[in-house]
Order: structure tokens, then sequence, then C-alpha cells
């Protein structure tokens, strides 16, 4: 398995991963409750396990291909939609997820946020396996290589709404969980399941 560095809970004030204004659909309400220690460790031990299931799914040869650790970091921010994000820092890539995300989507949404509804055990997987994609993007340095082999200078379909509208580093990590969890839906999209599927067959040893 690939090596996962919990570093824990990181305060609102601290947190500037938001840096993309769109990634914040709402000014912060003051008045909203903060949830309690106990509601923020019962939730990050779900999404712990959430990310050690995840990271259990992906195969050998992907395993060998990262070699520096995926540092998971949980943070609280109310105004921000997404769930989880990706990020290099210190030399590696952390994953953050946020345990409260806003109920309310940015404008271009047109579907609910996934937390409106409660997140599935699926949902969960599915968020940090396309998290880790975005992991395996920016440490093997592979969306440049994604839009050339993949796109091969075509306009292709994306392969999620989500992807569609956020452009090609989303399809690629749209495609990466998708290769994982639902094949036969990314079979569907041909350039893209190609790519992954060679990449998640060749061997990491060089
Ligand atoms: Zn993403």
């Amino acid at each position: 398995m690939i090596s996962i560095r919990f570093l824990g809970f990181v305060d609102d004030s601290v947190m500037t991963i938001f840096d993309s204004r769109d990634l914040v659909s709402r000014p912060e309400d003051e008045n909203l409750p903060r949830p309690d220690k106990e509601w923020i460790n019962s939730h990050i031990k779900i999404w712990k396990v959430a990310v050690c299931k995840a990271a259990a799914l992906l195969p050998d040869n992907a395993v060998e291909k990262l070699n520096k650790p995926v540092q998971v970091l949980f943070f609280i921010d109310r105004t921000a939609w997404p769930t989880g994000i990706a990020k290099n820092q210190y030399g590696t890539s952390a994953i953050y997820i946020n345990l409260l995300p806003s109920f309310e989507g940015a404008d271009w949404m047109t579907w609910d946020p996934l937390v409106v509804n409660g997140f599935s055990w699926i949902e969960k997987l599915g968020l940090v396996l396309h998290e880790l994609g975005h992991v395996y993007e920016y440490q093997l340095d592979l969306l440049e290589k994604f839009i050339s082999e993949a796109y091969n200078r075509k306009i292709v379909s994306k392969t999620t709404p989500y992807a569609e509208l956020r452009g090609a580093a989303e399809d690629f990590a749209e495609s990466f969980c998708l290769y994982i969890l639902d094949p036969n839906y990314l079979k569907k999209y041909p350039p893209q399941y190609t790519w992954m599927k060679e990449f998640f067959t060749t061997s990491g040893k060089n």
C-alpha cells in the first residue's frame, strides 16, 4: 500500500488552502455553531478508514510508482464547497479533507454538493481516490502526458459533469478514480480508459 501519514486536524484560522476564490461558495456565517471535539474526532475516524480503504484499492503497479508519502489533514470550512483538495507542500503532496463543507454549491454547479444528502461510503472512497489521482498527477507530472496521449490533440468528452466543467486536471482525477471504482463506466470514454489502463497495468519499477 502507498504510504499515508495522517497529520491530524488543522484549525480554520490557519487555512490558506482555498487560495482560489472560486472554491468558496459564500461568506462565512459567524453565527454557525462550531462542532465540538467529539464530533470532529468521530468524523475523522470515519474518514481515516475511507482513506485507508481507498489507498488499499490501488494495484501494486500504482503503489510502486509513488515514492513519496501522502499526507492527510482534516479541517472545517463551511464557506467552501469542496470536501477534498490535494496540494503540493513540503516537498510532497497532501490531501485536505473538509469535514463540514458548505451545503451551498458553487454558481456553476448543476448538482447538489455531495454533503447535502450525506456522504455515502462509496462517495467517500470516490472522493479519496479522486484526490489520490491529483497526488499522482502532481508527483509524477502526468497531466501534460495525459492530455497529449489520451486526448491526442482531439476534443474528447470528459468523464463526468464535474470534469466537463472544470477541465483536464479534473478529468484526470475522475478517470483515475473511475478506473478503480467503476471501470465499466470509464470504458464509455475510450481515450481516458485506455490511458488509465496502460498506467495501472505497467510496472512502476524501472
Ligand atoms: Zn479535483
